[in-house]
């Protein structure tokens, strides 16, 4: 399997070359030359299989640099009860007729993004190994992103991270779980400023490339392919979960922000997967809706972008939304470039609207979408609690509302649950008057010994901090 860039560079990559880069070097995204079809005997074959040996034969199709043995030892390895809570993984429950809540979040930090995450931690450990190389991972974090890349490069050999955060803008659970790390390879840095100024350190000090290249720099951001390739995993797990058999649709609804974990739903899709509908759930930061609403994609600057109670989908651009419309204009470099680098760097948005490929979408690709607001969370919250005595987190509830806009009788609607209501308890109690229960690993963790460093808003002042602790 060969990978391209969506921005049309001549080059192509295997997998393991584009594990430890983001951007390919014209700027664009990275996708496989083309999508592996699947048929109903694989489809039969897979129904039975444990979640690390479907996780191994999807892979499977994608890499093929690394020996079959191996990367079989590295699902194994990383999809276990001991981590994800149950011998599923990702189990499924019907919350109503035809309503199904799919349990992403039973990870070390209680969010989907630990299905994807605690994978590349394994295939970093893995790659870097076989090179004799290491990796230094600075990223930037308001919460989620930053404490699953920690848990899942924790110990690693060969990998350290760095990660940045806004000093005292995460919430205590947030904090503690990040901060109470004491692995050698791990460094929390506090930086006295916003989330902007965090990931605008991050950028300053990826564009120095002298310093990026001795200090061997790399990001585990959600534009990494292998992020997204672990996800689709999920879609036919949850698929096999709320069916009986090959021949029933499914629809998934994905509570969105980046575009990854529904891009991950999409793949799934092409590879030929029945899912029926995807549909792209959205809080205020609404550009997505927006897009699959009018054709017109519009991103927003800081100030039309919303602080709201389901903060993981709170983003003014969608990272991984090129790889999507790269397929919606028929795999065209040029029509790509022209949305991406020249509308949308001159005008910050583009519009299809009047473009054949706009109704393809909806129809070809089976995208829909929804948008909520705060009202409409903590009554989600309150209704699943009343009557399934169920709590769900701030983005599932925006998920679980923009589901039951988009249902087809007789297809099953599967949700995916991509947080803990613990880590929002804040929105919960404000939703339900009370804080809900906390698994028994997390008690008390408010209370550890920290691990963390303040520094300020500064790029040198970091690039110092991690020159000092590379050796
Ligand atoms: C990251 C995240 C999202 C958004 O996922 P994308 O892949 O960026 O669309 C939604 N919910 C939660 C809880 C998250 O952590």
């Amino acid at each position: 399997m060969n990978y391209l860039s969506t921005r049309g560079h001549p080059d192509r990559k295997r997998f393991c070359e584009i594990l430890l880069e983001g951007l390919a070097p014209d700027g664009g995204l990275y996708l496989p030359e083309q999508y592996p079809q699947i048929d109903t005997a694989t489809l039969a074959k897979w129904r039975k299989l444990p979640y690390a040996e479907l996780a191994f034969e999807i892979l499977s199709l994608y890499i093929d640099d690394i020996p079959p043995a191996d990367l079989k030892a590295i699902c194994a390895k990383t999809y276990t009860a001991e981590v994800f809570g149950t011998d599923e993984i990702v189990p499924l429950r019907e919350l109503e007729d035809g309503v199904y809540l799919e349990a992403l979040s039973n990870g070390p930090t209680l969010a989907f993004k630990d299905m994807a995450m605690q994978l590349l931690g394994n295939l970093f450990e893995y790659e870097l190994a076989r090179r004799g190389a290491e990796l230094n991972i600075l990223g930037a974090t308001s919460g989620d992103t930053g404490s699953a890349a920690e848990y899942a490069m924790r110990g690693k050999k060969g990998v350290r991270v760095f990660m940045t955060s806004p000093d005292g803008r995460m919430s205590p659970f947030q904090q503690a779980q990040m901060f109470s790390l004491q692995d050698a390879n791990i460094h929390n840095i506090a930086i006295t400023g916003v989330f902007d100024d965090c990931q605008d350190i991050v950028k300053a000090v990826s564009n120095d490339l002298a310093f990026k290249r001795k200090y061997r720099i790399g990001t585990v951001n959600s534009i990494n392919w292998a992020r997204l390739l672990a996800q689709v995993v999920y879609y036919f797990a949850g698929y096999f979960q709320a069916t009986a058999s090959n021949d029933k649709p499914v629809s998934f609804t994905v509570p969105s922000g980046n575009f990854g974990n529904v891009c991950a739903g999409h793949v799934a899709r092409m590879m030929g997967l029945p899912v029926h509908t995807l549909v792209v759930a959205t809080n205020e930061n609404d550009v997505l809706d927006e897009f699959f609403r009018t054709g017109v994609y519009r991103v927003r600057g800081a100030v039309d972008t919303h602080e709201t109670s389901s903060p993981s989908m709170d983003i003014s651009k969608a990272s991984n939304f090129e790889r999507f419309v790269f397929d919606l204009v028929g795999r065209d470099p040029a029509r790509l470039r022209k949305l991406f680098v020249d509308d949308l760097g001159l005008n910050g948005s583009f519009d299809l609207s009047a473009d054949p490929a706009f109704a393809q979408a909806a129809g070809r690709f089976g995208f829909r979408s929804g948008r909520s607001t705060h009202a409409d969370r903590l009554a989600t919250i309150r209704d699943t609690d009343k009557r399934f005595a169920t709590l769900v987190d701030p983005h599932t509830a925006d998920g679980l509302k923009a589901a039951r806009e988009q249902l087809t009788p007789g297809v099953p609607m599967v949700v995916l649950e991509t947080a803990l209501p613990i880590k929002f308890a804040a929105t919960l109690v404000e939703a339900l008057g009370e804080e809900p229960a906390r698994p028994k690993k997390f008690e008390g963790i408010e209370a550890l010994p920290k691990r963390v460093v303040k520094l300020p808003a500064d790029a040198e002042a970091v690039k110092a901090y991690i020159a000092e602790h590379c050796d």
